[in-house]
């Protein structure tokens, strides 16, 4: 689904040149679950954000399904992350002024479909993560556990081939994040791809593959036991 030859991406300032990745090189199969780790500052995030083409490489081929988007148009891209990609944010990024339940619509958000069918589609993600009992709720109403399950229905419900996670469980309590990993993982094994980025070696274990970066390089990818 992903292939990524000898990207690269620097960030450029007056003074100094900072190498955020240089050459990387990783394959993604769809229905992989893999788990980013490393220390602060190696480019994690870096990674996703051009995985999800909310960034661009600087150098080298980003294969999606095949097809090279490194250098292609802005609306090709968002259409690409509108039809095929939900992410999931470690500090939730729910809209204050919105309900639960207008929050994950805003996951079907320029789909064209009709009014029926979207409002059956949000019920339906509500309903898969647990939280439809709250669809009329404020974010501020939720525990954090709650709103990143909103979160993650926003982030499905439009049926994403492909889930980015940076640190999902960065801001919760040991069961809460227990619960977004358990969800997480049923995604995965109905289908879903998914790219986590995490800080924590138990949740990493729970991906069924782990890679380890470290200054902007991979510096091991190994098959977790499960
Ligand atoms: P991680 O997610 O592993 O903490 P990041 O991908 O956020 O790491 O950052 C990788 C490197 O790129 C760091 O040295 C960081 O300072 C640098 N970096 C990230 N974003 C920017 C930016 N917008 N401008 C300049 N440097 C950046």
């Amino acid at each position: 689904m992903i292939h990524l030859q000898d990207l690269s991406r620097t960030y450029a300032s007056d003074e100094i040149e900072t190498t955020a990745l240089g050459g990387i090189d990783l394959a993604v199969e769809a229905g992989e679950f893999v788990a980013i780790m490393g220390p602060s500052g190696c480019g994690k995030s870096t990674l996703l954000n051009i995985i999800g083409t909310i960034d661009r490489p600087t150098d080298g081929r980003y294969l999606f399904e095949g097809a090279d988007i490194a250098r292609a148009p802005e609306a090709e891209l968002a259409k690409l992350r509108r039809d095929r990609l939900g992410f999931v944010f470690q500090s939730f990024n729910l809209i204050d002024e919105l309900t639960i339940a207008e929050n994950v619509a805003l996951g079907l958000a320029y789909r064209s479909m009709p009014a029926r069918e979207k409002k059956d589609r949000v019920a339906a993600a509500m309903d898969k993560v647990g939280i439809a009992h709250r669809a009329r709720h404020f974010p501020h109403q939720l525990s954090g556990g709650q709103q990143q399950r909103a979160a993650i229905a926003r982030a499905i419900v439009g049926d994403p081939k492909l889930i980015l996670a940076d640190e999902p469980t960065g801001n919760l309590d040991t069961d809460n994040g227990a619960q977004v990993m358990n969800i997480l993982t049923g995604l995965n094994q109905d289908g879903a791809t998914i790219v986590m980025v995490t800080h924590s070696p138990s949740h990493a274990d729970m991906a069924r593959r782990r890679i380890e970066m470290l200054d902007g390089r991979i510096v091991a990818s190994t098959a977790c036991a499960i």
